[in-house]
């Protein structure tokens, strides 16, 4: 059998990086996806090291259901099948509630969760004709426990899980799994210029006394993209260190 094809959106840094890498040693062709993706030279090397040869880097705008149907599009067209979508891309624009601006509930909720959804749409077609797949999306421990300042973050992940659960529901008999990775508090470009405050606060919460690293998160994608995990669906993995349980 060809390599099974695995599109991660928001692939260019953090979580969604460490993703690709690891699908790509793990034996996937990966198809990467974010916003400026393409010309990233620094990336594609990174890829081709990591056993990468077939990669694809498609630039893809969340915000833009025109984008998602084309690059999508792009990536069916090239690699003829998508097996597996990780919608890991994801944005904050955090404020108290009785200040937010509307552009900063948008931006966020178009992007986290409109954005998931239009790329699932566009790769199940595919797979209920395979009857095989692997929608994996990354939500955040503050869609499961709630966090002050971020009602339009938190709404976004928390939608994640509804709509996972309801998928799995209507894509079981296809052979089509949809699990959820909630991350805790992860060293990424995210997280780097909270206040130092912010930070000891967040971590005084977290059992396992340390911050998570991306690969922490990619290995949980990687297992539930695998045939190992083939009898999960509907599930919410929490990589968190234990700072919600
Ligand atoms: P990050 O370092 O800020 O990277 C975000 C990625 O999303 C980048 O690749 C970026 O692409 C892409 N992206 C942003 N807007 C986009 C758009 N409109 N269209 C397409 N791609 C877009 O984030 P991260 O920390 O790795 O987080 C990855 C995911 O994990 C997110 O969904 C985040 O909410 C979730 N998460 C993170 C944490 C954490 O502590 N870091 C915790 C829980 C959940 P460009 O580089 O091209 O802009």
């Amino acid at each position: 059998m060809s390599k099974r094809v695995a599109v991660v959106t928001g692939a260019s840094r953090g979580i969604g990086k460490a993703t690709a890498l690891s699908l790509s040693r793990a034996g996937f062709d990966v198809v990467a996806a974010s916003t400026s993706i393409e010309s990233n030279a620094e990336f594609a090397a990174e890829m081709r090291a990591a056993d990468g040869e077939g990669f694809l880097a498609v630039n893809l705008d969340l915000r833009s259901p025109e984008s998602i149907k084309e690059a999508l599009g792009r990536a069916l067209k090239e690699k003829t099948r998508i097996d597996v979508l990780v919608n890991n891309a994801g944005i904050t624009r955090d404020g108290l509630a009785v200040r937010m601006k509307p552009a900063d509930w948008d931006a966020v909720l178009r992007t986290n969760l409109d954005g998931a959804f239009l790329a699932i749409q566009q790769v199940l077609p595919g797979m209920m004709r395979n009857r095989w797949g692997r929608i994996i999306n990354i939500s955040s421990v503050v869609g499961q426990a709630g966090s002050a300042g971020q009602v339009n973050y938190a709404a976004s992940k928390a939608g994640l899980i509804g709509l996972s659960k309801s998928l799995a529901q209507e894509l079981g008999s296809r052979g089509i799994t949809v699990n959820v990775v909630a991350p805790g508090y992860i060293a990424t470009d995210m997280t780097k210029d909270l206040p130092e405050e912010r930070k000891q606060k967040i971590l005084a919460a977290v059992p396992l006394e340390r911050m998570g690293t991306p690969e922490d998160i990619a290995a949980a994608v990687k297992f539930l993209a695998s045939d190992d995990a083939a009898y999960i669906t509907g599930h919410v993995l929490a990589v968190n260190g234990g700072m919600y349980m």
